[in-house]
């Protein structure tokens, strides 16, 4: 182990592989410590399109196309008494943008990856905790994850916080992570053999199906297993699991006999591993920087995952902060002018999806449904359309949310069938994704800041380069 370095990368899961790799290749020191011994198990099966061009970024795309996953065509939703779906090939090609991973293989590539490209990657190395000289972070404390007594120091310039749902910053230091309390979920999951296919949908899709008390999720992956797993509410999580002695695979169960669409699924298929639960998952840190850090992917924040969102926010977030970081270190911007950018572009992305979850949880409209706490919380912000006041905490640093306002409206709008006829919450989704304030555009410059990626990755000031 390296005594100092110039930059380190705390998790080798999707956001720290994305942004050490990048970082590597723009030519800086990385080290990233990984607490687990890759392959490790990890829920998330289910990729979004864009996490394509990142990974084409780092040269990973290649790698992951290769290896053999599932083909996710797109999305099939049951929602109450609707069904949508959602096309994610190219149009009018068979391209596949997308795929259903196991994660333990997905994220040991793009570990790889990283190991390729420079970055000294350490497994079974956690960080314990962080030291601060004053306000900036300089430096970790490690140990090996089995033999704790086996310690010691890094230096570093610059940390990069990946550490996901643990967020070594977030929870251990800057105690600034907030939970959203309407999306106070739980998820229960298994694997299944031998299910059939869906039937219906882009093929490979994942199947989202509504119950009275949440949903399912569906989704085949390559090992010919079909990860099969509950959201619900926790309070009535809860309940159930009172009611039925405490047994998580009984709640299950019991939720499963009323998703038909999974049940046909299911039908002559064997459970093969036993419960697996998550709980509180939605969150997010007050802030996602501070001198000498940056947090990145789930040590940031984490949405319900209705949509599928997270491997894509980490992703994503990984690559704003190998940006804001290389024009750091190159002198191009202050780290202020440059955590500024970050934080206001990641936390825009974050939002306009929590909107969406939002207004998409409203649209299944069964008072006595758990959905109807969702419900509530948009409800009221409708009407004012003042998002500060409960998304307060989410909001903090944005400096301006017309943005996310705009993207509420045109979705409502959608929602009521109003511009586009399409009542569809679902093909709002690739609109949001238009929608948003794309930080490579030099109109939507954050504090004069805009990313590009030529001919270095890293943040441009003032006027967009002349084209050609
Ligand atoms: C029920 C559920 C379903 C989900 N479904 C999807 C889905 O279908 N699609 C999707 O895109 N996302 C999904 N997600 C979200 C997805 O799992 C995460 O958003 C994604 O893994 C975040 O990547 P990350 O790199 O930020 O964190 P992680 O993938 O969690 O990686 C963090 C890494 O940091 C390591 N680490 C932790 N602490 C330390 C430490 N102290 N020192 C060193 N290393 C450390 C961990 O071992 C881990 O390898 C789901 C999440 C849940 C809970």
């Amino acid at each position: 182990m390296r005594e100092s370095t110039q930059i380190l990368v705390i998790g080798g899961g999707p956001a720290g592989a994305t942004a050490a790799s990048l970082l590597a290749r723009e030519g800086f020191q990385v080290t990233l410590l990984e607490r687990d011994r890759f392959p490790r198990y990890h829920i998330g099966e289910s990729i979004l399109p864009s996490c394509r061009p990142i990974f084409e970024m780092t040269g990973a795309w290649a790698k992951v196309e290769a290896h053999g996953f599932r083909s996710k065509g797109g999305a099939f939703f049951q929602w109450g008494p609707e069904e949508w779906e959602v096309r994610f090939t190219d149009q009018g090609t068979d391209n596949v943008n997308a795929w259903q991973v196991i994660r333990s293989e997905f994220d040991q590539i793009l570990l790889d990856h990283a190991r390729e490209l420079g970055v000294e990657v350490v497994e079974g190395v956690g960080v314990r905790e962080l030291e601060f000289d004053g306000d900036r972070a300089v430096a970790a404390q490690w140990q090996e994850t089995k033999n704790p007594e086996v310690g010691g120091r890094i230096a570093f310039g610059h940390v990069i916080d990946a550490s996901g749902r643990a967020g070594v910053a977030a929870t251990r230091h800057l105690k600034n992570r907030r939970y959203h309390d309407v999306f106070r979920n739980v998820a229960t999951w298994a694997y299944w053999k031998n299910a059939k296919p869906l039937g219906k949908g882009p093929d490979g899709a994942i199947a989202v199906c509504s119950l009275p008390n949440g949903w399912f999720w569906a989704i085949p992956l390559h090992d010919g297993t079909l990860s099969v797993g509950l959201v619900t509410g926790r309070d009535l999580f809860n309940d159930s699991r009172a009611r039925l002695d405490g047994d998580i695979q009984a709640v299950y169960d019991e939720a499963l006999a009323q998703c038909p669409t999974v049940l046909e699924m299911l039908d002559g298929a064997e459970q093969v591993t036993g419960m697996k639960t998550e709980q509180d998952y939605s969150y997010t840190a007050e802030s996602f920087s501070g001198p000498g850090y940056l947090l990145s992917g789930d040590a940031a924040c984490f949405l319900d995952p209705l949509l599928s969102t997270g491997v894509h926010l980490a992703t994503y977030s990984a690559m704003l902060a190998a940006a804001s970081l290389s024009s750091v270190l190159r002198g191009e911007v202050t780290e202020a002018e440059a955590w500024r950018f970050y934080d206001t572009v990641y936390r825009h992305s974050y939002e306009r999806l929590l909107i969406l979850v939002s207004v998409f949880y409203e649209s299944y409209r069964g008072k006595e449904y758990h959905f109807y706490n969702a419900q509530r919380l948009t409800a009221d912000e409708r009407d004012q359309l003042h998002l500060q006041d409960a998304f307060d905490r989410i909001i903090t640093g944005i400096a301006d949310m017309d943005d996310a306002e705009n993207a509420y409206r045109l979705v409502q709008e959608h929602l009521k069938g109003g511009t586009s006829g399409d009542p569809n919450p679902l093909n709002n989704l690739n609109r949001v994704h238009e929608m948003k304030a794309s930080p490579f555009m030099p109109e939507n410059a954050v504090g004069g800041l805009y990313l590009v990626t030529e001919p270095r990755l890293g943040l441009a000031t003032g006027e967009a380069p002349a084209a050609g």
